[in-house]
């Protein structure tokens, strides 16, 4: 998720660019994000660029209720502050001020780079406790079986699954 954005840096305040974003990424370890896709909108600021935007991830989770592997995607809106490094003028380079608010910065080539921003958005927007859908049974506390795929025999298990369903909605609410 890279864009040079030499010529929107010489731009007035104000300018902007849209930009469709599909493409494929290098496959996040925290979660197998593969493929990028959304609208992102560049607006030169007085200092820098700010990017925002809404993008949709695929992701890998496993359910945290019967622990398989299911596809989801994650989505979240993307707000980021971006200075440059390099004064696109002169080429001359700008210092970084302590305490200044900004998220990403602009390198000396002018290529601005979500790449680590957004993998921050996709981990904070991945959900804590996954579900591979919403009714999901779970497994058996007895025999292990995953009671979206069988039904077990197992004498007291949840004589009716749901209320273990129940219990963790309540739980969850907590
Ligand atoms: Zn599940
Ligand atoms: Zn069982």
């Amino acid at each position: 998720v890279q864009f040079n954005v030499s010529q929107l840096l010489k731009d007035s305040v104000g300018s902007s660019r849209c930009y469709t974003i599909d493409q494929a990424v290098e496959r996040l370890p925290e979660n197998g994000t593969s493929q990028i896709s959304g609208a992102l909108t560049l607006v030169r600021t007085d200092r820098g660029v700010w990017a925002k935007g809404i993008l949709t991830t695929n992701a890998e989770s496993s359910c945290s209720r019967c622990l398989c592997n299911f596809l989801h995607s994650v989505q979240f809106s993307l707000n980021e502050i971006c200075l440059p490094t390099t004064d696109v003028h002169t080429g001359i380079p700008i210092p970084v001020v302590s305490g200044d608010d900004f998220s990403c910065s602009i390198d000396n080539k002018h290529t601005l780079d979500l790449h680590e921003a957004v993998r921050q958005y996709i981990i904070i927007n991945t959900p804590m406790k996954p579900l591979c859908q919403s009714d999901c049974l779970g497994i058996c506390q007895k025999c292990g079986s995953n009671l979206n795929n069988v039904l077990c025999v197992c004498p007291d298990k949840a004589k009716d699954p749901k209320w273990t369903v129940l219990l963790e909605a309540f739980a969850g609410h907590n």
